[in-house]
């Protein structure tokens, strides 16, 4: 016979201690300029997010060994991005996980080009469409 013991929480809510902040947090809002990189590429990210989801391309395109699939995916860019100088190589990626971006990242660059160049071939729909 299961036993189920009744769950008595003690509700020891704790008083609000009061924590009153004696040196109030005048946080002076310090916006760190984005560089016009970033903020381009914060441009292409959000449209390359919506033209992946049309395509339904929601993992990782790599699938090396200790793929993570799904979870923790990355762009990868057939460039690494100093070599980045337009737009479109900007949107030049390839869905990778963690695991495979690592990997891709280890390559030398021309592999590392091949290797996302390769996977935007092969894909059976052509995310540009969308972007
Ligand atoms: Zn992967």
């Amino acid at each position: 016979m299961l036993k189920r013991s009744p769950i008595k929480k003690k509700s020891s809510l704790k008083k609000s201690s009061t924590l009153k902040n004696s040196s109030p947090l005048r946080q002076k809002t310090r916006i760190k300029a984005k560089g016009k990189k970033t903020k381009e590429w914060e441009e292409a990210r959000k449209l390359l997010t919506k033209a992946f989801e049309k395509c339904n391309i929601t993992s990782c395109e790599l699938k090396r060994e200790g793929c993570t699939g799904s979870y923790f995916t990355t762009w990868a860019h057939s460039k690494k991005r100093r070599y980045i100088n337009s737009y479109s190589e900007l949107l030049e990626v390839g869905l990778l996980c963690i695991s495979c971006h690592t990997y891709a990242e280890s390559l030398p660059k021309e592999e590392m080009y091949i290797l996302i160049t390769d996977i935007i071939k092969n894909r059976s729909e052509d995310v540009t469409k969308y972007l």
